[in-house]
């Protein structure tokens, strides 16, 4: 879950799963986490609903652990 100040500027980060505040320093997280935005289409019941949340790496960490077949995984070819 993602706040915003009145400026638009992101304010805080919650992990969906566990609750923890991510830290948040003049708008840029110091702590990366995972961000999901899934707009449902007409192919399912949420047909308009666009759902979103956010999880900390130790959450994200254990949802991808139960996960039958392992998320794919490439490297990045520029970091920035
Ligand atoms: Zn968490």
């Amino acid at each position: 879950m993602r706040e915003y100040d009145s400026a638009g500027k992101l304010a805080r980060v919650v992990c969906n799963q566990c609750g923890r505040s991510l830290e948040v320093k003049n708008g840029v997280p110091t702590i990366d986490w995972f961000a999901a935005d899934k707009e449902w289409g007409f192919f399912s019941d949420k047909d308009g609903q666009i759902h979103s949340f956010d999880l900390c790496e130790e959450c994200y960490n254990q949802l991808v652990s139960g996960l039958k077949i392992a998320p794919s995984v490439r490297e990045q070819t520029e970091l920035v």
